[in-house]
């Protein structure tokens, strides 16, 4: 069942990709494994998944180890509470999706700098202006980014968001629209280490508009391992 789920989304990733006029290869297809069991996340990899997004610290912590070496990547999505920093970096994380906040940014620098590492990181930016969601405004992107980019130990990679919950594409596809438009309008000044590259938007009910919007990082869950627990 999963490898049909994952044919069938590939498939619809080409032909969102095609109708947009992009390269389906540009689209990285993360497979999110919260609340899924590692039986159904071992047979996704046996399946030829690469790439794990988890939002869930404690989860990841149990699961990443037991498929850590035949991944090429585990991406860590959720929002990252600063006293899980010491745990969840020793994990690996190619990339973290979730910092909305210069705190947060501080205390990872902090932690980084010990270690004599760095770390790629995405902005998180709530373009749909629900109070639930983690991320920073839209109008406030901007000044995050600048003072993030002055931390040594931090490389911005490019921006996420998560689309409006709605069945009202039009209103889903504005977030994804805000969020391109930032990436493609953006001119700040002399940063150091700062690079765009990746827009994180599009989850199982909505990748398609988020291709469509330029999204060259796409997280799915439930479409590939159905609910979850
Ligand atoms: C759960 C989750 C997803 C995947 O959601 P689905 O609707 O199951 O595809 C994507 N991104 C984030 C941040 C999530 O928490």
């Amino acid at each position: 069942m999963i490898v049909e789920n994952i044919e069938s989304i590939k498939k619809k990733i080409a032909s969102a990709a095609r109708k947009a006029g992009r390269n389906p290869d540009d689209i990285i297809m993360l497979a999110v494994t919260k609340r899924q069991s590692i039986d159904k996340i071992e047979e996704a990899v046996n399946s030829g998944i690469d790439y794990i997004g988890e939002n869930q610290f404690q989860e990841a912590y149990v699961k990443i180890p037991l498929i850590r070496d035949k991944i090429k990547e585990f991406h860590f999505i959720g929002h990252l509470q600063t006293n899980k920093i010491s745990k969840l970096i020793p994990l690996g994380p190619a990339l973290i999706h979730s910092v909305d906040s210069y705190h947060l940014a501080l205390k990872l620098d902090e932690y980084l700098e010990k270690k004599e590492l760095t770390q790629n990181i995405l902005i998180q930016v709530n373009t749909s202006g629900e109070k639930s969601k983690f991320g920073v405004e839209p109008d406030d992107a901007e000044d995050l980014i600048r003072k993030i980019d002055k931390l040594e130990s931090l490389r911005i990679k490019g921006l996420m968001t998560i689309g409006m919950l709605t069945n009202d594409w039009e209103k889903i596809r504005t977030c994804f629209r805000i969020l391109r438009q930032f990436k493609e309008n953006v001119k700040i000044p002399a940063l150091e280490r700062t690079d765009l590259k990746y827009l994180s938007m599009g989850m199982s009910n909505d990748f398609e508009i988020a291709i469509e919007e330029g999204a060259n990082i796409i997280r799915i869950g439930t479409a590939i391992f159905g609910e979850r627990y």
